[in-house]
């Protein structure tokens, strides 16, 4: 007992110092590192292993939408760059450059890709010539490099691996249902998966990715109040094209630009799992995304090899179908293993004695509620999965209580800014639809507009600032 007290003193209490518990949370499951390179992390294999699954279950849903995987250099011209002048306007103060190739000087710079709009819509131009052509139904799996003012692990880095898809398609109605359906697969993806509730909605004009017509977005509460933007996608409408020249012959014998969507997400989602599900003891990974689904905990006594071998057994038999580990570690106790695996968010526990063995029994042990099974070996394999199952429900239903108790509606700027102030969380307050109020509400309270939701926009009173005819209900919240 003394030694796992002692183990989770290096973790700072969530209420006490929420930052400072996400960092001590990163550090000590071993997920990520601080590098030394400023603003870049070192993900860890335990960190690299949630984005390897995370890569999978969203490959997956891409290829069922249609969509094909290829890869775009790195090194943008500074020209193409500057071809659209929203998007230019947009990156350019986050933008690292390349000047030099060994001592020589570049003829011209090259931009460290910072999205890659520009370097495929070069492609596209190229390669989209008839209405047959399309649509064009391309993701790319990438780094790129945003040279951010402040930094924190996973949520906001200057090197990010992400996925970006780019479409093109004949009419405006088909661009905006491929960003809409990529926004609901996004959705799915990170209910589903990650077991995160989100809102869905559309980001304002002074929001918008750089260069877009409109953006979309799913918005996610981390457990300290704060909101963050957890992937958008964009209808790029025609900018890019006609910037670009990207034209196709349709079938009525005109040349017509084409319509373009971008979306992405990052391994800011990272972030966002370790903020919703995480508590004092530290990760808490939803099952389905989990690098190690299920632990077993030898605990030797006098028959330590009966139970090695058993715990060994039990491993080969569950392993095709789960994501299962034992730790054999013979210096670290029993009891320290289990804080260990607690503090990484292991969904479940399996332990298992000399007495288990015995009686053909192991005990299981829930990390989202802490309770405690016996359960028959002949049994594991079916009740682990309906265990998993139900864990990564109640991880569900309990992240989204989370969101409902912290989303308050209020109708007069004072209650606004005590709200924003003190209670935090999602605020749903009418807006007159002015980037002016927008931004001086910004300026008074750090709140920002996370989305207008696809549901419940209605306005019910003038704009919470103004005082104005509103135009929309929306979400404000601090933010990530
Ligand atoms: P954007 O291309 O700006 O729409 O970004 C796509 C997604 O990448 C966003 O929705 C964020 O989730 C994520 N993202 C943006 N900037 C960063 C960053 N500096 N570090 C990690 N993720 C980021």
């Amino acid at each position: 007992m003394e030694e796992k007290n002692q183990y989770l003193k290096e973790i700072t209490p969530m209420d006490e110092d929420f930052s400072q518990w996400y960092i001590d949370t990163i550090l000590k499951a071993e997920l990520a590192d601080y590098s030394t390179v400023r603003g870049c992390i070192v993900f860890r294999p335990y960190g690299y292993a949630i984005w390897e699954n995370m890569q999978q279950l969203l490959d997956r849903r891409f290829k069922e939408t249609g969509h094909k995987n290829a890869y775009f250099p790195l090194f943008i011209p500074e020209s193409l760059l500057q071809k659209e002048a929203e998007h230019v306007e947009g990156f350019a103060p986050e933008v690292a450059w390349v000047t030099h190739g060994g001592s020589d000087e570049l003829v011209e710079r090259l931009a460290v890709r910072p999205t890659s709009e520009t370097i495929i819509c070069s492609m596209y131009s190229k390669w989209i010539k008839s209405w047959r052509d399309l649509p064009v139904l391309i993701n790319q799996w990438a780094n790129v490099v945003r040279w951010e003012k402040s930094t924190r692990p996973f949520l906001r880095t200057s090197e990010f691996l992400w996925q970006e898809g780019h479409t093109a398609h004949r009419t405006e109605e088909e661009a905006e249902e491929e960003t809409l359906r990529m926004l609901e697969v996004y959705r799915d993806f990170v209910e589903t998966e990650l077991a995160i509730p989100v809102i869905k909605g559309r980001k304002t004009e002074n929001e918008k990715f750089a260069g877009a017509l409109r953006t979309y977005t799913i918005e996610a509460l981390m457990k300290d109040g704060k909101a963050l933007q957890a992937g958008t996608s964009h209808n790029l409408g025609q900018h890019f094209a006609k910037v670009f020249d990207i034209q196709y012959l349709d079938t009525d014998g005109q040349l017509k630009y084409v319509w373009q969507t971008s979306w992405g997400v990052s391994t800011r989602l990272i972030g966002a799992l370790i903020m919703v599900h995480g508590d004092n003891k530290g990760l808490k990974i939803p099952p389905r995304i989990a690098p190690v689904q299920a632990i077993i905990i030898p605990i030797p006594g006098q028959e330590s090899e009966k139970v090695f071998e058993k715990a060994k057994e039990l491993s080969a038999g569950l392993n095709s179908r789960f994501r299962v580990e034992v730790d054999f570690n013979d210096e670290k106790t029993p009891g320290w293993k289990f804080s260990e695996y607690e503090m990484k968010g292991v969904p479940l526990r399996i332990e298992i004695g000399p007495r288990d063995v015995k009686n053909d029994q192991v005990v299981l042990v829930r990390r989202d509620t802490g309770e405690k099974m016996v359960i028959s070996q002949d049994a594991l394999d079916v009740k682990i999965g309906e265990v998993l199952e139900d864990i990564q429900r109640n991880m569900f239903t309990q992240a989204r209580a989370f969101v409902e108790k912290n989303t308050r509606e209020v109708h007069s700027f004072d209650e606004f800014k005590e709200t924003i102030e003190n209670k935090k969380g999602f605020v749903k307050a009418n807006w007159c639809g002015s980037t002016e109020c927008e931004l001086a509400i910004k300026d008074e309270t750090m709140a920002t507009i996370r989305c207008i939701p696809f549901e419940g926009s209605e306005p019910d009173g003038g704009c919470v600032h103004c005082g104005n005819r509103a135009t929309k209900k929306v979400i404000f919240a601090r933010s990530y």
